[in-house]
């Protein structure tokens, strides 16, 4: 927190720390079902988590797209209109922020905020949790679920600090990165390694995939 800036203390019934598809569905169980004084922070500028994240060429879901998407709302889930098997991940992000809309829900979520620290008070029955932007949320109920893929994991391994190409991570995409007629080197070979290197060669990216040898 900068020391200088007034801290603004917010009362609230319920906090939600994230804004992926688990922190949307929650505020709207809280906020809309329940009719508690709720608010979800997230630390980027959109909502969306994983799928805000992951904007790497050929992102897309795992799940089939009738089972990856919320069930609370028949008309939602009847005019869903996803139009493969598996859903792509602007697909995704345009879904989920036509949630939010939906509900209106945006009102209620204030991105670009980070939790730094949460304390939970034993007499009060409270919790305070301080953010990066000098607002103090206090409440009874505390919600975080960070996701498992929002943070990212660069590897290290000899000669990567005198590498003088870029080094990016799928989980952390830059908006501004072609990669078409470039030489690339996948690291990993997971699901998101396996579709990212079917991407490139569509892109005509002269690629080499690094792999782990296969354990017996
Ligand atoms: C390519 C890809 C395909 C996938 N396909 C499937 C699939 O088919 N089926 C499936 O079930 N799952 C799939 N997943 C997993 C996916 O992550 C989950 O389905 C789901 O999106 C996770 O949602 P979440 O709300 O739990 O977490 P996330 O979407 O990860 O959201 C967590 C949020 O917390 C925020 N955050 C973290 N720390 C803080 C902090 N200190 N303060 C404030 N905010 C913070 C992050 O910015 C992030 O926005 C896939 C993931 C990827 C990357």
């Amino acid at each position: 927190m900068n020391g200088t800036a007034q801290e603004q203390i917010h009362e609230l019934d319920a906090l939600v720390v994230r804004a992926g598809f688990g922190g949307i569905c929650m505020l709207y169980k809280l906020r809309n079902e329940l009719g508690l004084d709720a608010v979800a922070i997230d630390k980027v500028g959109g909502v969306g988590g994983t799928w805000y994240w992951n904007k790497y060429p050929g992102a897309l879901s795992d799940s089939e797209g009738f089972v990856y998407q919320y069930s609370f709302d028949r008309g939602l889930y009847e005019q869903t209109p996803w139009k493969t098997k598996f859903v792509t991940q602007p697909e995704i992000l345009e879904y989920l922020n036509g949630v939010v809309d939906r509900y209106s829900l945006r009102e209620s979520i204030q991105l670009e905020t980070g939790m730094t620290d949460a304390e939970f008070d034993e007499s009060s029955g409270t919790w305070t949790v301080r953010t990066d932007r000098g607002v103090t949320y206090r409440c009874r109920f505390l919600f975080t679920g960070l996701g498992l893929l929002s943070a990212t994991n660069m590897p290290s391994f000899p000669g990567i600090e005198t590498f003088e190409g870029r080094l990016v991570h799928t989980g952390a995409w830059p908006e501004d990165l072609d990669l078409t007629g470039k030489r690339v080197g996948v690291i990993g070979n997971g699901s998101t390694g396996d579709i990212w290197e079917r991407e490139a060669s569509t892109r005509r990216s002269l690629r080499y995939a690094v792999r782990r040898s296969r354990r017996r």
